[in-house]
């Protein structure tokens, strides 16, 4: 039986280019023959398709992935309650909240949506409105001027030198916001919001 971990191992291994989905496949076949369940990187190594290099270097970006997957359903709670004061502030109904709540659950697969993103796209809401909510939230939209990356930050004292995560370029309210899509909640100070310890662990590792 195929593991989820090793859908996702699978997944990686293919669009890191280092194998190809053939490989895969006749790994998993392999697996499944097995009594014994082993991880599928194991018999990939073993048949030679990867190096031990290339292994690891699988197997970082699965923990990364598993590890922004931590995230991202830490913030999906925190989303509940934007919900709320969506529908508290007559911006939206429930029923649209709910219907955008399904759209984020069917996209998560591929990519993690902000409740307030899927309500923008779907023309529940608009930008100001979104805004308005995550300002009732102590939210504020900030953007780098130079990669464009936007992040919300906490109680976000306007002057306060914070600093892009991806590029380090100093952070600043935008004059206008465009768009509700964010990377990231970060606090006043800069720092990224605390992790839940022990949620994100690759399995087997
Ligand atoms: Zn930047």
């Amino acid at each position: 039986m195929l593991s989820k971990a090793d859908i996702l191992f699978g997944k990686i291994a293919v669009s890191s280019g280092y194998v190809t989905e053939g490989q895969v496949d006749e790994c998993v076949k392999l697996q499944e023959s097995q009594k014994e369940h082993r991880p599928l990187g194991m018999i990939l190594l073993e048949k030679k398709y990867v190096t031990e290099a290339q292994l690891q270097v699988i197997i970082d970006i699965q923990r990364k992935n598993l590890q922004e997957r931590a995230i991202h359903s830490r913030e999906k709670r925190a989303d509940g309650l934007f919900g709320r004061l969506v529908v508290q502030l007559g911006f939206a109904t429930s029923t649209q909240v709910n219907e955008a709540v399904r759209v984020q659950a069917k996209v998560e697969e591929d990519i993690f949506l902000r409740l307030g993103e899927v309500l923008v796209k779907k023309g529940f809401c608009t930008v100001d409105q979104v805004q308005t909510v995550l300002e009732y939230q102590k939210l504020r939209i900030v953007a780098c001027n130079h990669c464009q990356t936007q992040y919300n930050v906490i109680m976000f004292r306007p002057g306060a030198s914070i600093n892009c995560y991806k590029c380090g370029n100093a952070l600043a309210v935008p004059e206008r916001v465009t768009s509700v899509s964010a990377s990231g909640t970060i606090e006043n100070d800069g720092r990224p919001i605390q992790e839940d310890p022990g949620q994100a662990r690759a399995p087997g590792s």
